[in-house]
């Protein structure tokens, strides 16, 4: 984290990084670091944004640390929300590639999402095969006796008062006109404070309890197969990775996949037009349509404003 405490003072110094003065000879703020968080303060503007996001790749290359953008949070003060989106935007776009369609992404799908659900995928057989080999050996080096334990273990005060100590779930809890019933069967009534409690974190722990007929199995409650797949848990998880988001890409089957990304490109204004490398530095002599050469060539001007544009959408049109 030196490191980048180094790099920030550099391009502060440089000028590539505006930070905030604080008074008028005050010292010029750009970052506070603890520990492994960081706070960037810098003044509004997409230069600075652009140059931040530049640095943290910069300091990624040089120092291995990744910063994981999905974790970092933009605030702006004194302006208003889409200004900040706007921001957020452009240190977030990987984000966009990678959400999924309904979220307003192209749907890539993130590498930690896939390898969450393959971990998932192995945790599914680890409970499903039980007589495979791999599932012995993993059992007998990680197995401790301090994870799930019988009820009988658990409620023991609960077990004594049991009649029938080989009886089932299922024989004391039963579906009656669609309510979940207990079916009690104890020696004596449950008087103590001790066997009320415990009665009491029985019931809790039965009001998740699916009873039905037929063999105990795992349900895969995420699909409708109710079996497991990669693709289900992948669906869920970046459903709950991704913020929602009010502008989400029509995509339409019936055109060319290349042409619905740029479309997606231009309703993001991800184009790179002359006016949107100027922003990144990259310099021309001009950066006026090279169409019509009467305004800057934006994304929006090269495809709605522009007369060529214009033309080209009535021809499509007739
Ligand atoms: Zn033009």
């Amino acid at each position: 984290m030196e490191g980048l405490s180094g790099m920030l003072k550099e391009v502060v110094s440089k000028g590539f990084f505006r930070g905030i003065r604080v008074g008028h000879n005050g010292p010029t703020l750009s970052h506070f670091l603890y520990a492994d968080d960081a706070v960037f303060l810098g003044e509004w503007n997409m230069t600075n944004a652009v140059n931040l996001k530049r640095i943290l790749r910069v300091f990624h290359a040089v120092s291995g640390l990744k910063v994981n953008l999905n974790k970092c949070r933009v605030f702006g003060t004194k302006v208003d929300d889409g200004e900040v989106w706007g921001i957020a935007r452009i240190l977030h776009s990987w984000d966009k590639v990678t959400a999924p369609v309904g979220k307003g992404g192209l749907g890539l799908g993130s590498l930690s999402v896939a390898n969450l659900a393959l971990l998932a995928k192995g945790w599914w057989r680890f409970k499903q095969e039980k007589n495979g080999l791999w599932r012995k050996v993993v059992w007998a080096i990680h197995h401790t006796k301090t994870g799930e334990s019988p009820l009988k273990d658990r409620f023991p005060l609960l077990f004594k008062l049991e009649r029938i100590k080989g009886c089932k779930v299922g024989d004391r809890l039963v579906i009656f006109e669609r309510e979940l019933c207990g079916v009690w069967s104890w020696h004596r009534k449950l008087v103590s404070a001790d066997k009320i409690n415990e009665f009491r974190q029985l019931l809790i722990l039965c009001s998740g309890v699916n009873v039905g007929y037929g063999i105990d199995r795992l349900i895969w409650a995420l699909d409708g197969s109710n079996d497991f797949s990669v693709n289900s848990i992948k669906k869920c998880v970046g459903e709950w990775c991704y913020p929602d988001t009010t502008w989400v890409f029509g995509w339409n089957n019936w055109i060319p996949k290349k042409v619905c990304v740029l479309a997606w490109r231009v309703g993001l204004e991800c184009v790179a037009s002359l006016a949107e490398l100027a922003k990144r530095n990259i310099v021309f002599e001009l950066v006026l349509c090279l169409l019509c050469g009467e305004v800057d060539e934006t994304v929006v001007h090269i495809f709605t404003s522009c007369g060529f544009a214009q033309d080209v959408w009535q021809i499509l049109a007739l």
